[in-house]
């Protein structure tokens, strides 16, 4: 089945459930049983990996709606909800690691993420590397021997630098260390981690499962090897997600291939006429030709998110504020992935530890949403006068 479909069926069981298309949401703590023998076996039959109710926090069909139809799309043998995509991205890497041990991190990682690192996992004793993310290969001479897990995001979280994940797979492999990558931007559709090297695959599905920009959701997606420790560490840390939460992240998902097909073809709109204006320093978006991960992005992507950055020529604070101030139709926000626009300033330059970012020309994301794509141009070009009037 192509991916299309498999958006349409997987993980939903209408024969189960009255004929009913959506998977029913079942809010669940206690579960019940008529005997000894009932709870016993449905215990070890959960033990067994099985997908049986035994618990509330453990799963219940509604979880399983989404979880299963996540796996099938990224490519992946199970998957496991987690509150947010933050906590998704901590229990991926906590599953792997304990006191002595040491993680490698790429410098262009999503902002929480570093913080995690930082501040937990080193109070637990584990060591974090930050590394440059072009670093491909070359990652094997960071590899230390307690080097546990590799931890890739591409593109880059603010910044777009593309990554060589299988060369970075590879050599983590060798040193075996877990690859865990945090495949957000490109959502289960449009880059298949599992085909490139990487055990573990982290969604905040916050972002375009849900696509509606109203609920916290974060998944982990793993190979059959890894699954177990995704699965225990989430399990003995509490770890699940409310049901009508759950319910509208699977019924997000159905729609997906159709979103982010447009997400696209406006990102890339938007982001061609942003080129063109001589307000604009750069565009970073890796399906655009001229940058400088574009043939990683051609070789290993199926697709591309309405999700880029672009550095203005070095300008005021006033006329930075003129521009971003008073847009109509993109909001001003953090998150993205939505039906709708959004625009943020970020100093990635005051974050890097393993490498440089010039900030002299600063540094604004934009998510490009479903509205139509000249509107959206009318609204930044109208930001632009705003802009110029000030300098
Ligand atoms: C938003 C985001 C997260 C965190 O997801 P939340 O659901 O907001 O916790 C993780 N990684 C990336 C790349 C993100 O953009």
């Amino acid at each position: 089945m192509k991916d299309e479909t498999k958006l349409v069926v997987a993980g939903r069981s209408p024969e189960d459930n009255f004929g009913i298309v959506n998977a029913p949401v079942y809010h669940a703590s206690t579960v019940l049983y008529s005997t000894l023998d009932e709870l016993q076996q449905r215990h070890k039959e959960r033990s067994e990996g099985k997908q049986v109710v035994t618990y509330g926090r453990m799963g219940t069909p509604t979880t399983w709606s989404l979880e299963n139809a996540v796996a099938e799309i990224e490519g992946g043998y199970r998957c496991q909800i987690f509150p947010s995509g933050l906590a998704a991205c901590a229990h991926a890497i906590q599953a792997f690691v304990g006191a002595g041990d040491h993680v490698l991190v790429t410098d262009s990682v999503y902002g929480p993420t570093r913080a995690y690192c930082d501040n937990v996992l080193k109070r637990f004793g584990v060591e974090t590397t930050y590394y440059d993310p072009l670093i491909g290969s070359g990652i094997s001479e960071l590899i230390k021997s307690n080097t546990k897990v590799v931890f890739v995001e591409s593109p880059g979280s603010q910044t777009f630098e593309m990554q060589d994940i299988p060369a970075i797979a590879d050599a983590a492999h060798k040193a075996g260390a877990v690859v865990i990558m945090d495949n957000t931007w490109a959502s289960p559709l449009y880059y298949k981690p599992f085909e490139h090297g990487v055990d573990v695959s982290v969604q905040a599905g916050t972002k375009y499962i849900v696509g509606h920009s109203d609920v916290m959701m974060g998944t982990i997606t793993a190979t059959k090897e890894h699954w177990p420790a995704i699965q225990a560490c989430a399990n003995l840390a509490g770890q699940t997600a409310g049901p009508d939460d759950v319910y509208l992240a699977q019924r997000g998902l159905r729609t997906l291939s159709v979103r982010l097909k447009q997400h696209m073809e406006n990102g890339l709109k938007v982001a061609e006429w942003l080129k063109g204006r001589p307000e604009v320093h750069s565009v970073l978006h890796p399906a655009m030709e001229h940058h400088p991960g574009h043939d990683l992005w051609k070789r290993d992507f199926l697709g591309a998110s309405g999700l880029f950055s672009i550095q203005l020529k070095a300008l005021e604070r006033p006329a930075l504020a003129a521009f971003m101030d008073n847009l109509e139709l993109f909001g001003m926000g953090y998150s993205w992935g939505g039906y709708e626009s959004l625009i943020i300033y970020a100093d990635p330059s005051s974050y890097r530890t393993a490498t440089k970012w010039d900030n002299t020309n600063p540094l604004i994301r934009l998510h490009i949403g479903l509205e139509s794509p000249d509107d959206l141009i009318a609204d930044l070009e109208a930001g632009f006068k705003r802009m110029n009037a000030i300098k």
